[in-house]
């Protein structure tokens, strides 16, 4: 089988390529890599191709991150924290809506190498996600439906059961004597998606009230 190359006429020994080949015509066959390389060629590609390429350069030309702005971030997933990219549409000012476009690895980090496995991939829905909840869901006693209520709602609700559960918990000495101040009727699962300083304020707060039982959503 002969092989197509725009590369100084040497012909690419397609057995060792590693991106997907893409066969056009019966006995050529090219790289994704090329086939962009001859794109750019114009002329070029047309005479080697057999066809006009104008319109896929074009293509390429227009991609979805073009005009956006780009931000380095770490995927808040787990303790990998591997580097990202993330993308978005609007200038940022207050008559603008913004939106991610798109978010993938950041070639340039130690840690992944520009690659995320399937739940960073998809962090984007963080943001974007129709599925989202954005207010409390809460489910009565004996209740078999959720229901959504206000955060003042929850917040209540959530004071009055923490405080009932510590003070029926609570325990100041050990069988030995010893001060402990603990509860262990408490449990606390921190989530991937609060910030540094939000998860230093919970553990602070967690365990001056006693709790023992903290861990951190990502160790499930
Ligand atoms: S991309 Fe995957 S491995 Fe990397 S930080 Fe996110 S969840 Fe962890």
């Amino acid at each position: 089988m002969s092989s197509f190359s725009t590369d100084g006429g040497r012909v690419a020994n397609t057995s060792t390529l590693r991106s997907p080949l893409w066969y056009c015509r019966p006995g050529m066959a090219i790289s994704r890599r090329t086939f962009l390389k001859a794109s750019v060629g114009g002329a070029v590609g047309v005479s080697a191709l057999g066809f006009d390429l104008t319109p896929a350069y074009a293509a390429v030309r227009q991609l979805k991150i073009r005009n956006a702005r780009e931000y380095k971030t770490v995927c808040p997933y787990c303790a990998v924290g591997c580097g990202t990219i993330a993308y978005t549409h609007g200038s940022g000012g207050l008559n603008t809506t913004n939106t991610v476009i798109h978010v993938e690895g950041d070639p340039d980090n130690p840690i992944n190498g520009g690659t995320l496995c399937p739940k960073g991939a998809s962090q984007m829905q963080l943001a974007i996600s129709p599925r989202l909840r954005k207010s409390p869901m809460y489910r009565a006693a004996g209740a078999d439906e959720w229901q959504e209520v206000d955060w003042d709602f929850a917040m209540d609700w959530f004071a009055r059961k923490f405080k009932e559960s510590r003070d029926n918990t609570f325990v100041e000495r050990d069988g030995q004597g010893r001060t402990v101040n603990r509860t262990n009727g408490i449990a606390w699962v921190g989530s991937a998606t609060v910030a540094n300083e939000d998860a230093y304020l919970i553990t602070k707060t967690m365990r001056a009230m006693g709790l023992t039982y903290i861990d951190h959503q990502a160790r499930i």
